[in-house]
């Protein structure tokens, strides 16, 4: 299949009536799939309504069946199509959080979007993107987009539109290049259907952040420990794994730097993930700076470039620091934790 791929200058005004996101809306009403940017990460969008559009989105991602996916929208309306009712914390979060990286768990509404979205949950996941180009596509299509991470399954996420062409060139009907994402990781999913919400994925907006608006929230036992069993489903695969195994090690520069020699010695090519603040204090094949450690979230939005850097450099070993667990700090131990199949060493 070709791909097609659009630039778009999230800048501009009236980008509805832009002519690329016209084409590319009217593919989504064909039912086909098309990749959009948004403040988090590249997504994978195609009509929330159709089985035959979303079954596309599965397949261009090798993505297991039973793994459901976000419902991305543009107005409220369109989510009151979508769920039974909207809890009073919901509203409050809705409010102070959408548009934005915040992704909703409610009481779907029978029949209101494709059983293959949901994947036969009695509950469905929505989010408002904040992005210009995500909403103006939303918009322009007429149509509430179920949209995952625009990548192949088990992957980094994509932050820019060349990581998915990477990845999805030929299987799916278009991109649209917007620049580099915002977040750099995936929205909050927050279970809403409970007393007190519950985090299932750290993501863009914060634990701290939610308490401030809705009192206490819970955080799934699957993110904090190994081998609970996740209540969100996708949270249980392999995710944003570089192809060299890859190990966070909590400990210091000596420390990490005598591992690097090691594995030096029995001629592997040794990467080693880490900060501006250190980057000249090893010698490794590879040495890469994801952002700086007094600014984490220039670390969330480099993370998953950083990953995919790594495998175009052909390293077979991989060293990360690790890093703090507070603020989005949170969210990016849990990315890095799974890309490293949770093997982490201790100094
Ligand atoms: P992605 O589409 O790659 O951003 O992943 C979406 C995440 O949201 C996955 O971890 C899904 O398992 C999770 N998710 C989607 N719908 C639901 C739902 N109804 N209940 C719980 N988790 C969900
Ligand atoms: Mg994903």
């Amino acid at each position: 299949m070709e791909t097609k791929q659009w630039v778009v200058d999230k800048h501009q005004q009236n980008i509805e009536s832009y002519p690329q996101i016209i084409e590319a809306a009217s593919l989504l009403q064909k039912n086909e799939v098309v990749a959009f940017p948004t403040e988090t990460v590249y997504g994978l969008g195609a009509s929330a309504l159709s089985d035959e559009a979303v079954a596309k989105i599965y397949e261009a991602k090798g993505r297991p069946s039973d793994n459901p996916l976000i419902v991305h929208i543009s107005t409220i309306g369109q989510l009151h199509n979508i769920v039974q009712e909207i809890p009073e914390q919901a509203e409050r979060l809705i409010a102070k959080f959408w548009p934005g990286p915040l992704t909703l768990v409610l009481k779907r509404k029978e029949d209101a979007v494709s059983k293959k979205v949901t994947a036969g949950l009695e509950t469905v996941a929505v989010r408002m993107p904040s992005h210009p180009v995500a909403l103006a596509l939303i918009s322009a299509s007429g149509l509430p987009l179920a949209a995952p991470s625009a990548n192949t399954s088990g992957k980094p996420s994509p932050t820019l539109a060349k990581h998915v062409a990477d990845d999805l060139t030929g299987k799916i009907a278009g991109i649209l290049d917007g620049g580099a994402t915002g977040v750099g990781l995936e929205s909050t999913v927050l279970d809403c259907t409970s007393e007190v919400p519950v985090i299932l994925r750290p993501g863009g907006v914060t634990k701290e952040q939610l308490e401030a608006v809705c009192g206490v929230v819970g955080v799934d036992r699957a993110i904090l420990r190994e081998g609970e069993a996740p209540k969100s489903p996708g949270m249980k695969y392999k995710h944003y794994a570089p192809t060299a195994p890859l190990t966070i090690v909590n400990g210091q520069v000596e420390f990490i730097q005598s591992l690097v020699n090691e594995k030096q010695n029995e001629g592997l090519k040794v990467g080693v993930l880490t900060t501006t603040e250190r980057e000249d204090k090893y010698k490794a094949d590879k040495i890469i700076a994801c952002g700086s450690r007094e600014d984490l979230e220039s670390v969330a939005n480099r993370l998953y470039d950083v990953l995919r850097l790594f495998d175009e450099s052909g390293v077979d070993v991989i060293f990360s620091e690790s890093f703090p667990s507070e603020g989005i700090g949170q969210a990016i131990m849990n990315r890095l934790t799974k890309a490293a199949g949770h093997k982490i060493i201790t100094e």
